[in-house]
């Protein structure tokens, strides 16, 4: 049978920006990998849709908005589509069975490290924050950026305003050090929306086991990524090649601790069986092997859930 899916980071958003022709709902160009009608195909029961702009120290704020307005014009209207803001939206939308939407931000380049921009984007409904991409910015350096300096002090009262907000911090794209700042800083738990298991594939973008721990005690969240080349070396990358870094998470206690970040519509390159969320039901396959039910359904959507009724914010408090 079928297990419902949860996914905490996609980038359609961007795909939708850079062309507007291009159709959410049912994309018959071939150019998408999450669409409205694959979703439903999926079982999907919460998706992330991820606000990525072109970073860069003259980056602006209006791609910000342009892109929150495409998930409003593009997204939202689909018959079967709930936004996520606060803990009521979401058990609406589990108990209608509905496929609920939530907006992150990918990279903070263009707040240019205006708290007001941050609240801003907290009003129109964003709820997770990675404050870089690869690259470094006003806030921290990522995890590409050969410094690997940590969170700036305008990253660390970013952090701070985060957990005012209510709004959710994401490690994936920081650099170690940045990591350990955010940890530092922050009053609230962290997830990591998009990372591996460094262990099992030492690559910058994944998370050695020191951060894995940290996560885990911290009750946060890893969202383990299909992006091919952040799973294994090899040219062809399997679904078996994903089950190691599912295992090295749960053998390091992560079991609870565990979602999907599939970073589908931000990669070129796929994991054989896994070009979309209609492709899940393999993962699922495959984790059913080894894992029971219960795990198996736990990796898949249950996690997310469970956090995101423990971390979404009340409805009064905004
Ligand atoms: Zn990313």
């Amino acid at each position: 049978m079928q297990m419902p899916i949860a996914d905490f980071h996609c980038d359609v958003l961007f795909k939708l920006l850079e062309d507007e022709r291009l159709s959410f709902r049912d994309d018959t160009s071939g150019k998408l990998d999450v669409t409205y009608k694959r979703l439903k195909q999926a079982k999907s029961v919460f998706q992330t849709f991820a606000i990525f702009v072109q970073p860069g120290d003259n980056a602006g704020i209006e791609p910000y908005f342009k892109s929150i307005d495409l998930f409003y014009r593009c997204v939202l209207p689909n018959p079967d589509i709930a936004f996520i803001q606060y803990k009521d939206d979401l058990e609406r939308s589990l108990a209608e069975g509905k496929i609920g939407a939530m907006l992150s931000l990918e990279g903070l380049d263009g707040l240019q490290g205006d708290p007001a921009m941050l609240r801003i984007m907290y009003r129109l409904g964003v709820r997770a924050a990675g404050f870089t991409w690869n690259n470094a910015n006003w806030a921290a350096d990522g995890a590409m950026e050969e410094r690997g300096a940590g969170l700036t002090a305008q990253g660390k009262a970013f952090v701070r305003e985060c957990d005012e907000l209510g709004m959710m911090l994401d490690v994936s794209h920081l650099s170690e050090r940045a990591f350990w700042d955010m940890v530092d800083t922050a009053s609230k738990t962290v997830i990591a929306s998009h990372s591996n298991a460094a262990s099992v594939l030492p690559h910058k973008r994944n998370l050695s086991d020191d951060q894995i721990k940290a996560i885990i005690a911290l009750e946060g969240l890893i969202g383990v990524t299909f992006v091919p080349y952040f799973v294994s070396g090899s040219e062809v990358v399997t679904i078996d090649d994903l089950l190691r870094h599912v295992e090295r998470i749960c053998e390091l206690g992560g079991e609870r601790h565990l979602m999907l970040g599939s970073d589908f519509d931000g990669i070129a390159r796929y994991i054989d069986k896994l070009h979309n969320p209609a492709d899940v039901i393999h993962l699922q396959d495959a984790l059913l092997k080894r894992y029971s039910a219960r795990q198996t359904e736990r990796f898949l959507s249950g996690n997310t859930i469970r956090f995101l009724r423990e971390r979404l914010p009340e409805r009064s408090s905004s």
